[in-house]
């Protein structure tokens, strides 16, 4: 089949355009859906400084990619990756090392930061002592880190490798469990002290396009899945959305442009309320203390019953 656009040779059928691309109109696409996303959003402007959120998945080593073809010869805007690495024996090692690799190829400044050097004990460490699920402290621990680091760093936004995918899951996700509280954490923030302003450039591609880009490209991609990795409500509506969107190409678009037109309700339903510091480590928080502190402070309790009863 040939490309829709020229005489080459198709390599991808976009079946919510119902395009046949080829490998040159393929990245021309995709690259235009990132820079219409980042512009609807105001997500990059001049004077801004991008911490990325690069794990070393496929996502986050294809959104570092892009950002710097896209902005990495502008002046007036400049890119730092930060790699959080939680402590998950086996697999996040790997990535790390992708990830090294990857801002070394493209000359963007890395700085990777460890739960163990900061809290004081690994993700694995911090599952058996504790009772909380793997994903809570994760979830908790690496935005906290992130957040810190990045405005540490001078950053004024923390772009993070999201797609189409991972989008309307979550909105989805949220409305089904009638979850509109966070749903409405969905909503484009507003800028707070302390806080550092989240973009999601890939929001408008799906996720197999960026394994697409990836490879178009030959860039590093683990494939491994988290250990710890368990959501089964989720996955259901992942296979609901990809089957819908199999028999009705292009409803995860709708499913994105329905929870945009909700944004103004959504805003005055739940307005961001005003973070404080917290009062044990000064992030921010809506609280008196933060999540991060109150987790630690119970991990901690229950490193020291270990301890005292392994003596
Ligand atoms: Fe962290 Fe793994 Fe859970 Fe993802 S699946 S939040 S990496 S523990």
């Amino acid at each position: 089949m040939k490309c829709s656009y020229c005489n080459r040779k198709a390599i991808y059928y976009q079946r919510h355009s119902g395009k046949h691309l080829c490998r040159k109109h393929f990245i021309n696409d995709f690259e235009k859906r990132v820079r219409y996303a980042i512009k609807k959003y105001k997500m990059i402007e001049s004077g801004d400084k991008i911490a990325i959120a690069l794990s070393g998945g496929k996502d986050s080593v294809a959104l570092a990619f892009a950002l710097n073809r896209l902005y990495g010869k502008r002046k007036d805007v400049e890119f730092v990756a930060i790699t959080i690495d939680e402590g998950i024996e086996g697999y996040r090692p790997p990535t790390v090392k992708i990830a090294r690799k990857i801002t070394s190829q493209l000359g963007i400044e890395h700085h990777v930061v460890s739960f163990k050097e900061n809290f004081g004990m690994t993700l694995d460490e911090m599952v058996k002592l504790g009772d909380k699920k793997p994903c809570t402290y994760c979830g908790v621990f690496r935005k906290y880190l992130l957040n810190k680091t990045a405005r540490q760093l001078g950053a004024t936004k923390l772009a993070t490798g999201h797609n189409l995918d991972d989008e309307t899951q979550t909105i989805l996700l949220n409305f089904l469990q009638a979850d509109i509280e966070r749903l409405a954490r969905l909503v484009p923030q507003r800028v707070q002290k302390g806080l550092i302003i989240r973009i999601k450039p890939f929001r408008e591609v799906y996720e197999k396009e960026v394994v697409i880009y990836n490879l178009l490209f030959g860039l590093p991609m683990d494939m491994n899945e988290c250990p710890y990795s368990h959501f089964p409500v989720r996955a259901a509506v992942r296979d609901f959305l990809y089957d819908f969107e199999n028999k009705y190409p292009g409803r995860k678009f709708s499913v994105m442009r329905s929870f945009e037109a909700l944004i103004p309700c959504l805003k005055e339903l739940y307005p961001q309320i005003d973070l404080n510091a917290c009062e044990k480590c000064g992030e921010p928080t809506p609280k008196r203390v933060c999540q991060a502190c109150v987790l630690l402070e119970e991990l901690e309790k229950a490193k020291g019953k270990s301890m005292q009863m392994s003596k």
